[in-house]
């Protein structure tokens, strides 16, 4: 099982998109391991985006992360980072295919709704920066084994 960090990002939240793109993760199958209102300040956005620093998009990126609160989560699932990645579409609103988050309710090239986490380190890091032990979850979830099947020992 992975753990991924979610973002709903400030137009996510303006746009009233929440309820929306929580039920598709909700459905899917992940499991909600904490989820919170949040204001990312501009040195956490900073720290987020620390590898785009330097591109011309950056400060516009800042600004756009830190303008108005944001949803954050924690999922779990087996594959969650790659299928949740799947799931927000392409970077750019007006390239993700619909069927995705972004493909659905994104044509922005910046305000693209959702992070996700792209791998296991930065996963462990993200959830860690934003959420305090005691803001996440581990319960049973009483359908798992209608999600997976777990009879054989493996989860498939
Ligand atoms: P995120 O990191 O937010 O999950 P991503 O991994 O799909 O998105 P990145 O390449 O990491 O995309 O870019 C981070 C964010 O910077 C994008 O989500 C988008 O908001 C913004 N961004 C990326 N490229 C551009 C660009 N060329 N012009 C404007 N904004 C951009
Ligand atoms: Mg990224």
């Amino acid at each position: 099982m992975e753990k991924t960090l979610i973002i709903l990002k400030p137009d996510a939240v303006q746009r009233r998109l929440l309820g929306k793109i929580i039920a598709r993760f909700e459905e899917k199958g992940f499991q909600i391991l904490g989820m919170k209102m949040t204001q990312i300040s501009e040195s956490l956005a900073r720290k987020h985006y620390a590898p785009h620093e330097g591109k011309d998009f950056f400060e516009p990126l800042i600004r756009y992360t830190t303008s108005a609160p944001v949803v954050v989560m924690a999922l779990k699932g087996k594959n969650a980072i790659e299928i949740v990645r799947k799931m927000m579409g392409a970077t750019f609103g007006s390239k993700a295919e619909p069927g995705t988050i972004r493909g659905d309710y994104a044509v922005s090239n910046r305000f693209n709704l959702i992070h996700g986490s792209d791998s296991p380190a930065s996963a462990e890091k993200e959830i860690g920066i934003f959420f305090k032990k005691e803001e996440l979850f581990e319960y049973n979830l009483t359908d798992i084994q209608w999600v997976y099947d777990m009879s054989t020992g493996d989860i498939i």
